[in-house]
């Protein structure tokens, strides 16, 4: 038996979405979320005929074995598909390594793969309580964060995301988002710009983010600010 997916794009070859490794990106079709600023909103729907199968990929990666370092799956909601840790582990065997994009929505699911993933950007939002305003999805944040939790306790090599919506600044969310992943453990944390990026005229937010990145910097192993 061969995985089942639900493939909704392919990218080749990139040398941006695997840290430090040449990689194809698989796009997996479908999120259970619905955020405002989402940059793929094609991928949301569940229902959208597929673009490739399992077999069709395994082809493919068959003719870039020795071309590509990396595999990656993003989406949409890669987690929302049972068949993610069955692609993972065929993957590997076939000897890539392994990476992940992730919003976080289905913990249960990523534990179930992340002793097959060799990198996750995971990406957190907001605080927990905050993510139904931007995913319009109950109970959002606490997925996300469990994920957060699951990821820091395994031997995965991470970064974490944080995607700069109009809400982060206000309210001092930003500052108490940063504290909130330093206290939990995220070593590797990078903050991007939305597409496109937010106006900005009085160059506020240019400022607060440049003051984030000299205050923090040392809490972290690494902090990117990204497309800023
Ligand atoms: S979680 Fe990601 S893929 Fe899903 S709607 Fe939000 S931005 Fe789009």
């Amino acid at each position: 038996m061969h995985p089942t997916l639900h493939i909704g794009g392919l990218q080749a070859f990139s040398s941006i979405d695997y840290p430090g490794e040449l990689a194809a990106v698989v796009f997996l079709q479908g999120c259970p979320w619905r955020c405002g600023y989402c940059h793929n909103p094609e991928l949301q729907s569940r229902q959208a005929d597929a673009y490739m199968d399992w077999p069709g990929l395994e082809a493919f990666l068959g003719q870039r074995r020795g071309l590509l370092d990396a595999i990656v799956f993003s989406g949409g909601e890669p987690t929302l598909q049972p068949g993610l840790t069955p692609a993972l582990q065929a993957i590997q065997a076939m000897g890539f390594k392994t990476g992940l994009h992730s919003a976080g929505c289905y913990p249960e699911r990523l534990a179930a793969a992340l002793p097959y993933l060799d990198w996750v950007g995971l990406d957190i939002k907001s605080l927990p309580q905050d993510y139904p305003d931007l995913t319009a999805t109950p109970h959002s944040g606490a997925a996300a964060w469990t994920s957060l939790e699951l990821l820091l306790a395994s031997q995965t090599g991470h970064e974490v995301r944080i995607t700069l919506d109009a809400s982060l600044f206000h309210h001092n969310r930003l500052p108490r988002l940063i504290d909130s992943l330093q206290r939990a453990g995220v070593k590797n944390l990078a903050l991007q710009q939305l597409n496109p990026p937010l106006a900005d005229p009085e160059g506020q937010k240019k400022a607060l983010l440049e003051r984030l990145q000299d205050d923090c910097t040392h809490q972290f192993a690494q902090l990117i600010l990204r497309n800023a």
